[in-house]
């Protein structure tokens, strides 16, 4: 790879116009890092509004060796979204925002990749259909950073993740050249399926430039529960009963005490953990739902079980969960911020082991996330002029990991391996795979210049 010159980046510069490239220094800052990695900044950064100019970027890029860095909205927190090195030219999908279309008759919309997630969501509302991924991130992250990342979401419990919506794609592959993956019908078993293996590939594999997402019919009500109890192990107890019994939630949320304090929430007496449970559905089925898990917390020793009065009560419990990762520099100024997961009947044991590591290793941690498919975000907090107390909290963040893979786990959920988990992609996944690995990456990036340095580790 190399770095492009004046030449190469004013030649760059007339394939988006003027209006859409930036480069002066100080403007190239911001592209640096993402939610929580920084990487160095870019040479360049394009935003693109048309299909064709993809094509034409990186058909430039590649026959010169120039890396590309595809770039939603940059909530990642891998590092995904960054150069790794000065020199690379960022390619923002963000100006591509049309809702190209929402065929209610079909139940698809077609949209370009930097949608906002929650205009998708509107939009879809507003025809009567419901687009059900919601990342916590969904007010600012984009689709096409959502489907690079197979984005999941708090109501992933019932309705699945990014991946279960996507039905096809437009995908600009290094060389410039476009292909079209997928279906729009219900049903498509034609070829090996690419789009699966698009969506979650941040950005290595190709640059998505249209996405054919599956539509679900809107639920008629939903109602919200919050349970209390005295313990993490406990709460963990009472989701596993849940998940087993008759009813499946829409969401099913575990928050720690740590994590209700940052965001304010009110506390029952002694409460050291709290379940935030959404119903949806059929109206009188919903009351009916609901009715059931009160009496299952019940049963399950909560201190107070209490169903939200109306949306407005609801929206605020929901919110206040949204907000919780950012809240938490309110008690230290940096974190590691793991989405682990296991089986589900695990939970219980990850969390008495997590809370044993950490106190171990005398460092702050922080426990949320989505319980109902597993998914915990373990937070170790530190304070990043503290030597000591930094590698303390990452000799926690190893046993963490160790301690998920033994329980028959994932060591990400949700957020991917960008640059922050290349290392530990070798923890998990054997050395055959990796090579297998690489090797579809060079079918699809013969000249290396795709999102360079993410998702692999280093040979
Ligand atoms: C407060 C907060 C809450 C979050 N909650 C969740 C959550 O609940 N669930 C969850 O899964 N994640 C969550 N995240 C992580 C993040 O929001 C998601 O990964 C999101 O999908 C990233 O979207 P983005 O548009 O910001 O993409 P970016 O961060 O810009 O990019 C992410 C990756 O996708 C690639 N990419 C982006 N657009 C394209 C494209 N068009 N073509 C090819 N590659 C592309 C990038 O190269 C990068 O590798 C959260 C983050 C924050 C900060």
């Amino acid at each position: 790879m190399s770095a492009p010159t004046r030449g190469s980046l004013l030649d760059l510069v007339q394939i988006v116009g003027r209006d859409n490239a930036l480069s002066a220094r100080e403007d190239l800052v911001p592209f640096a890092a993402d939610a929580k990695v920084e990487g160095a900044a870019p040479a360049l950064v394009l935003f693109p509004r048309e299909e064709q100019q993809v094509c034409d970027v990186l058909r430039y890029c590649s026959q010169r060796g120039l890396p590309v860095v595809p770039r939603g909205a940059a909530t990642g927190t891998i590092g995904g979204a960054i150069p790794e090195f000065p020199g690379a030219v960022v390619l923002s999908l963000e100006r591509m925002n049309r809702i190209v279309e929402i065929n209610a008759r079909d139940g698809y919309a077609e949209v370009e990749p930097g949608v906002v997630c929650d205009a998708l969501k509107a939009e879809a509302r507003a025809h009567g259909l419901f687009y059900p991924p919601d990342p916590a991130s969904a007010d600012t992250s984009t689709v096409g950073g959502n489907a690079s990342t197979n984005a999941g979401g708090l109501r992933a419990v019932k309705y699945g993740v990014t991946r279960d919506y996507v039905l096809g794609l437009h995908a600009v592959l290094s060389s410039g050249e476009l292909i079209r993956t997928g279906v729009r019908t219900r049903k498509g078993v034609m070829g090996y399926d690419l789009t699966r293996l698009l969506v979650g590939s941040e950005g290595t594999l190709a640059v998505i430039t249209r996405l054919i997402l599956r539509l679900a019919p809107a639920p008629e009500s939903v109602l919200t529960l919050s349970a209390s109890f005295a313990g993490m192990e406990q709460a963990g107890e009472a989701v596993v009963a849940l998940m087993q019994g008759r009813v499946l939630p829409a969401a099913l949320e575990l928050m720690d005490r740590a994590s209700l304090e940052v965001v304010q929430a009110e506390l029952a007496p002694g409460c050291e953990a709290l379940l935030l449970i959404d119903c949806d559905g059929e109206t009188q089925q919903v009351q009916r739902e609901i009715e059931q898990i009160e009496r299952l917390m019940q049963e399950r020793g909560a201190l107070q079980v209490e169903v939200a009065r109306d949306q407005a009560q609801s929206e605020r419990l929901w919110k206040a969960r949204r907000s919780i990762s950012p809240a938490i520099y309110k008690i230290k100024s940096r974190k590691f911020a793991e989405d682990v997961t296991v089986p589900i009947s695990r939970i219980p044991e990850l969390l008495r082991r997590v809370a044993d590591a950490a106190a171990q290793n005398r460092v702050l941690n922080v426990n949320y996330g989505h319980a109902g498919d597993g998914n915990i975000h373990v937070n170790v907090l530190f304070d990043p002029d503290d030597q000591d107390e930094r590698a303390r909290a990452e000799q926690t963040v190893q046993q963490v990991f160790r301690i998920t893979l033994e329980l028959g786990g994932t060591l990400s959920g949700e957020h991917g391996v960008g640059l922050a988990k290349r290392e530990a992609l070798r923890l998990e996944i054997d050395p055959t795979q990796i090579e297998l690995q690489r090797r579809i990456k060079a079918a699809f990036d013969p000249a290396g210049i795709l999102n360079p340095g993410k998702g692999l580790p280093p040979r």
